[in-house]
């Protein structure tokens, strides 16, 4: 596969240059607000497995975030056999695929403190100017904007394309985005050739 050999200490720096959009945010809540709803656990964690984070680390992460506002047995009670879990390594031992683009942009959300999904979808328009001025550090000029009106009009994958390019404009993509971890493995090696 493509599992790479990932640092969890370097996971933050790792997070900024390299993740999309749809995980970026979720690390965000999970690092910021030390904690992360059902769905975002899921999205999140399948992901980091299929980049090649350890079961260890993944466990680790979370730990470390989630007991700064919870118990750490809350924590291992509730959380760590969920973690095992999506890893394969408990129940049915089942190998649990990371979401495609499609998978995570279809995701029911919106509750109160859910942060899952695609971003260009669930984010509002101030929310993801914001997060774009954040994120892209030398815009062309109209580069934003029209990232933001793709958005409106529900192009969701074509906006992640064009945003993966502003930050990566040294590769050249056969295809748009389907798949967080397409985008992952395309600028995490761009970065590290
Ligand atoms: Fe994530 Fe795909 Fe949305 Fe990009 S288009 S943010 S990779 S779900």
């Amino acid at each position: 596969g493509n599992a790479h050999e990932i640092d969890i200490k370097q996971l933050g720096t790792i997070a900024r240059r390299a993740f999309p959009p749809c995980m970026l945010s979720l690390y965000s809540t999970l690092t910021n607000q030390n904690h992360l709803k059902h769905f975002g656990r899921l999205q999140l964690i399948l992901f980091l497995k299929g980049i090649g984070v350890k079961m260890e680390d993944a466990l680790y992460l979370y730990r470390s975030e989630f007991t700064k506002k919870m118990e750490p047995d809350k924590f291992d009670k509730e959380h760590s056999y969920n973690i095992r879990h999506s890893y394969g390594k408990e129940g049915k031992r089942t190998n649990y695929t990371p979401y495609a683009c499609m998978k995570v942009i279809n995701l029911n959300g919106g509750g109160a403190g859910e942060t899952h999904g695609c971003p260009f979808k669930t984010f509002e328009a101030n929310q993801l100017n914001k997060f774009l001025a954040d994120n892209i550090s030398n815009p062309e000029p109209g580069e934003v904007r029209e990232i933001i009106d793709l958005a409106k009009n529900k192009h969701y994958q074509i906006c992640c394309t064009k945003y993966f390019q502003t930050k990566n404009p040294g590769v050249k993509l056969n295809s748009i985005i389907e798949h967080p971890n397409q985008y992952f493995e395309l600028s995490y090696s761009d970065r590290n050739s």
